[in-house]
């Protein structure tokens, strides 16, 4: 959008401004909150009762407890009594499958699983969760963390199965947290807080508090010392800190935070650039977008409210990153504006070696968006780039076009 050049100056101004806000990407929570925290229990081991439970209660803080339907029975009411107190109870397996390295998991080793065998024991897990507790969990841990069934080619993955049936999944022994704009849910992270003080936790909350992140924390006992056990000591600490309102923490159950992300990401959709690939849609087009594509160069913009790449000068690019359905020639549909003034400049659209050159005609103006053909370009099958860019060196203020989209369908 260009008009006269003070005005430029100040949109410039304000787009460096939007820019860094973008590059932030800092995501939304609640009553302005700055990072969201989860603790997490897995296995419902008898010290959860016994002694985490109680002492989660005494500050009004609700956990998720991944559990085992066998574990539940042995401690029913005291685990009917945590539901009550609003804790979220999730799917953690009949069995708890893991890899045969583990001696213990070696009769029922992961890699002889298959995913049907894991999908009907999830589905009786959840079926007797339900009949115990009467809640239907929404989400489910990984046992051991582990993400597959199979061995060597006939690996499978346990993602796509986790996503279809749940909210949100957790694993086990991460690294760092989610980020909410970003995280597969179903591959959310989960770091330990087993035999560790308070002073080891605190810089994890420091930085996802830093990144606007999610940390969902995961242990096992809840007691004073042992293995696998997430101190009392500890949570105390942490409880404390989570609930002093000037740490600006959202502490909340695992699928509570996960539906607010979801509906969150839903609502701010439109708002946000998030480059990612772009794979056919169910008709076979590749739309891309400038919402998933990544703008490269000193001037180019994201603007959220014409969702569209502006700023596009001549050393600025945008790049997508495409899984093409199958070879063959591809129709390119344009989805543009420019003002008359800027009008007329040549474009070049790149796959690989192939290219497409043309000369981008007036769209009306600026606020004037329009789409159109722009000719054929052949694709091959597969991950490629495509790129987008002008063909032509032109003065600084000046600009090629806005571009909101290019829309790929395959030609027979
Ligand atoms: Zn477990």
């Amino acid at each position: 959008m260009k008009s006269n050049h003070i005005l430029i100056q100040i949109l410039i101004l304000l787009a460096f401004v939007n820019q860094t806000l973008a590059q932030g990407q800092k995501f939304p929570w609640p009553d302005g909150k700055k990072m969201a925290l989860s603790l997490s229990f897995d296995d419902a081991r008898a010290s959860n009762t016994s002694l985490g439970i109680p002492l989660l209660d005494e500050y009004g803080i609700k956990a998720t407890f991944f559990v085992i339907p066998a574990s539940v029975k042995k401690d029913l009411n005291n685990w009917k009594k945590a539901v009550a107190n609003g804790h979220e109870i999730g799917n953690h397996s009949i069995m708890h499958p893991c890899s045969g390295n583990f001696i213990w998991s070696r009769e029922r080793a992961l890699e002889n699983y298959t995913l049907d065998k894991m999908r009907a024991e999830l589905v009786q897990a959840s079926a007797e969760i339900e009949k115990l507790l009467g809640v239907v969990p929404k989400v489910y841990a990984y046992p051991c963390g582990e993400k597959f069934v199979g061995k060597g080619i006939h690996t499978q993955s346990l993602v796509p199965l986790i996503s279809e049936m749940f909210l949100a999944g957790r694993g086990w022994m991460d690294e760092a947290p989610s980020d909410p704009i970003y995280a597969d849910l179903a591959q959310l992270t989960g770091m330990e807080m087993d035999q560790k003080e308070f002073e080891e936790i605190l810089p994890l909350i420091e930085s996802a508090s830093k990144n606007g992140q999610w940390l969902v924390l995961a242990g096992h006992e809840t007691d004073h010392s042992g293995n696998q056990t997430t101190r009392l000591s500890m949570l105390k600490k942490l409880a404390a800190y989570a609930n002093d309102p000037s740490n600006g923490i959202w502490i909340a159950p695992i699928g509570t935070i996960a539906k607010y992300v979801n509906e969150t990401r839903l609502a701010i959709a439109d708002t946000m650039n998030i480059p990612q690939l772009v794979r056919p849609s169910v008709d076979g087009q590749l739309r891309l977008t400038a919402e998933n594509g990544r703008g490269i160069g000193p001037a180019i913009q994201y603007m959220p409210e014409w969702k569209a790449f502006g700023w596009f000068t001549s050393n600025d690019s945008v790049v997508w990153e495409v899984d093409v359905p199958m070879d063959g020639n591809y129709e390119v549909w344009l989805d543009w504006s420019v003002s008359d003034e800027e009008a007329g400049k040549e474009f070049i659209l790149t796959a690989g070696k192939e290219k497409l050159l043309g000369i981008v005609e007036k769209s009306g103006s600026w606020e004037t968006f329009q789409k159109k053909s722009i000719g054929t370009i052949p694709l091959k099958k597969g991950y490629g780039k495509v790129i987008f860019k002008s063909n032509e060196a032109f003065e600084e203020d000046g600009a090629i076009l806005d571009l909101r989209e290019l829309t790929l369908i395959r030609k027979d």
